[in-house]
Parts: structure tokens; sequence; C-alpha cells
């Protein structure tokens, strides 16, 4: 499914996570969008990520001069909240300098959908464009843990 709304987008939104869950998800993502590290590509994103007890956290990209070690916004917020012990993200919004609200890259999707299955992702621009889809839509044949089940 893939929803687009305009400025404060976010009403109308039916889901476990509120409308004001959804703001304050997105103001983190865009406060933490400002300490985006990102000299190589310019495109700074920031991530906010709600566990299903209510925590969140926040990540931005961490860019490196060995491109590869780059890390995404995404990631870098599931990792902290993982490191502090929360799991089961139930929504997640992604704020861009872009012009087109920007889904979660493959290797970000992969990571969602072990730790969310039933996660909610939102992208938003800072022109105020929005999307939203579900891991599911973005991820449908995701490789799990038992994908690894050798019996
Ligand atoms: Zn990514």
């Amino acid at each position: 499914m893939k929803q687009s709304a305009s400025g404060a987008g976010l009403v109308g939104m039916s889901s476990a996570t509120s409308d004001a869950d959804w703001r304050e998800l997105r103001a983190t993502a865009f406060a933490a969008l400002e300490h985006a590290y990102a000299p190589y590509s310019r495109f700074r994103v920031g991530a906010a990520v709600r566990s299903r007890d209510g925590r969140v956290y926040s990540g931005c990209n961490v860019e490196n001069a060995s491109y590869p070690a780059s890390m995404c916004a995404e990631r870098v917020a599931i990792a902290t909240a993982v490191a502090d012990g929360a799991r089961d993200f139930v929504a997640l919004v992604i704020a861009a300098d872009a012009a087109e609200p920007a889904p979660p890259c493959g290797f970000c999707r992969q990571v969602l959908a072990e730790l969310g299955p039933r996660l909610e992702v939102m992208s938003c621009t800072s022109r105020g464009g929005a999307s939203r889809w579900t891991i599911a839509s973005l991820l449908p044949s995701p490789f799990t843990p038992q994908s690894l089940d050798r019996s």
C-alpha cells in the first residue's frame, strides 16, 4: 500500500500508531537528519523508530570514505534501539532532503522485516511530501530466521 499526503499529511491514517505518535516520529526523524554525516552523497537522511512498548529511537546516515562502510539512517536507528534492549518495532519514519519520499533500501528492508514484521513505514521530505507503506509490501518474501532452518 502506498499512500501519499502533503504537509501535515498524517490525518486519516488508521493504525495502532496514533497521529500524535506519527507526528512525534516525524519531528524526531527530521531532528536526526540534522546530524547526518553525508559529505559524499550530500543526501541527508534521518530516521525514527517506535517499539511496541512506545520507546522512540533515532538515527542518521553515517557515510564513510570507504563507501560500502556507510550506514543508513534506518539501520542506525534500529541498532541504537536494539542496543537499548528494544524489540518489536511498529512504526518508522524516514526524513530526507529529497524531491520525493525515499523508500528504505534493500538492506534496510531486510533488517526492518526481521525486527518489525508488521512495521509501518512513512517517508517524508523536507518539502512536505509523504508516502507510507507496510514492510510486507516493501519486502513481500523476506529471508527470515526460519529460512536458516536446516532440518
Ligand atoms: Zn538503507
